[in-house]
Parts: C-alpha cells; sequence; structure tokens
C-alpha cells in the first residue's frame, strides 16, 4: 500500500492520524504520513508518534519506493492507530532555507550566473559561471527587497510534457532520473523570479524566508564559483 504524503498538499501541517499499514524491528509504514522523509536536498523529519498512550520517537523517515518509513526507537504492531507530531521548529527551519535557495537561485541565474551544479542550505555552486562581487551585491539587494515585499510563494502541477527545461544539464538529468509514470510536475513559483519543479516543503511566502544575513563568493579553479549564503 501506498503511503499518501500529506506534506506535498500542505506543507503547514504538524499532527495527524493515521494507522500502521506495515510494520518491523523499530520502524513502520503508514497509510498516510506528514512526515517528510530526506530528499532532493532537505534532510529527514523528526519527531514522535503516539500509540496506545505511548510516544516513540522517529529517529529518521526515508521513501522507498511509494511507502515512506518511520524508524522509531521501539515498536508499534502493524494495524495500530498512530497521532504522528512534527519536531516543528526544526521543518520550519529547513523550509524557510529551502525556499530561500530557490529564490537565491532564480536570482542568480537570471544575473547571468551560469549553470547551478550544486546547491545545500548555506552554498551554491555555478560553473562555468563568471560572477562576480558586484552581482553578488545586487543580488543581496535584490533578495532583500523580495524578502521585504512579501510574494507568495505559488505550487502547482503541470504536465511533465509540457516542460521546458531549455539546456539546463542539471534539471534535463533530473527529469531524465524521474520514474516514466510520473507525469505530472509539481512546480514551485517565487513572483517572476524562480520557478523550478520539487517535491520538497516550503513556506508560504518571502516574508517568511527573511532577509540575508549573509552572501559571500569564493573563486575556485575551472570557473567553479561558490556562494555562500546564510538565512
Ligand atoms: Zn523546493
Amino acid at each position: 500500500m501506498d503511503s499518501e504524503q500529506l506534506y506535498v498538499e500542505d506543507s503547514y501541517l504538524r499532527g495527524f492520524d493515521a494507522t500502521v499499514v506495515r510494520a518491523g524491528p523499530k520502524f513502520v509504514v503508514l497509510d498516510r504520513t506528514a512526515f517528510y522523509p530526506e530528499g532532493g536536498g532537505q534532510p529527514t523529519d523528526l519527531g514522535i508518534l503516539e500509540a496506545g498512550g505511548k510516544e516513540y520517537n522517529v529517529v529518521k523517515v526515508m521513501k522507498r519506493g511509494p511507502q515512506i518509513f518511520h524508524y522509531l526507537d521501539g515498536d508499534i504492531p502493524e494495524g495500530s492507530e498512530v497521532h504522528g507530531v512534527i519536531d516543528w521548529d526544526r521543518r520550519l527551519g529547513f523550509m524557510r532555507l529551502h525556499s530561500g535557495e530557490h529564490l537565491l537561485t532564480g536570482l542568480f541565474e537570471s544575473a547571468g550566473s551560469g549553470p547551478k551544479v550544486f546547491s545545500s542550505f548555506n552554498q551554491l555552486d555555478f560553473q562555468p559561471s563568471d560572477l562576480d562581487e558586484e552581482t553578488i551585491q545586487s543580488v543581496r539587494r535584490r533578495f532583500d527587497e523580495i524578502a521585504d515585499i512579501d510574494i507568495p510563494i505559488r505550487i502547482y502541477y503541470t504536465d511533465r510534457d509540457q516542460l521546458d527545461v531549455g539546456d539546463d544539464a542539471r534539471k534535463q538529468s533530473f527529469l531524465e532520473k524521474m520514474p516514466p509514470d510520473v507525469e505530472r510536475l509539481r512546480m514551485v513559483e517565487i513572483g517572476e523570479y524562480a520557478l523550478t519543479f520539487c517535491m520538497g516543503t516550503h513556506v508560504k511566502s518571502t516574508g517568511e524566508i527573511g532577509r540575508l544575513k549573509g552572501l559571500r563568493l569564493e573563486p575556485k579553479k575551472k570557473r567553479r564559483k561558490i556562494v555562500y549564503f546564510e538565512l
């Protein structure tokens, strides 16, 4: 049985009820879950599952095929009704950083950064790239302005065959690796500044991302430029 991914429809869902559809030593699969499994550059959610009057710590969540495995510090039998609670401070922090990563990537790409070859919660790598200090400063100002005016972050779906990723090698390879039965792609749009497909969790608007605390350029060999950011 597939696990329904509640976090895809509602990133702000902190608690939910579910049924254990598969159980093993220190893990359960639920029929539905709001726990985000690690992937797409976003770490696993943590939190607790309550079952039979006891609390179990969720120490790791992973998606394997269509099922989402919750690894626990104890055993819960198959068929049990559970209530899940997400460690919200941790998740909201990740949603902010991840959404900020989207916005920064969009701004740098528009500023002619060249293709992004790596990204994380504090780093974007572009190669080949001619990014300079002046562009860093203008992107920083723009980012803070967009945070201040609080633009909505919009999620919508598009048909896979209608998506044009142009000559972006990273997006091309991502599309190629996606299973052929995935026909609809989840798009994440931040005004006119950023648009990409992504299954991750995001905040509702740029005001929640907030201003940049730091943005620093580090040139490397072979025209690789690393941008370190702090939110
Ligand atoms: Zn995303």
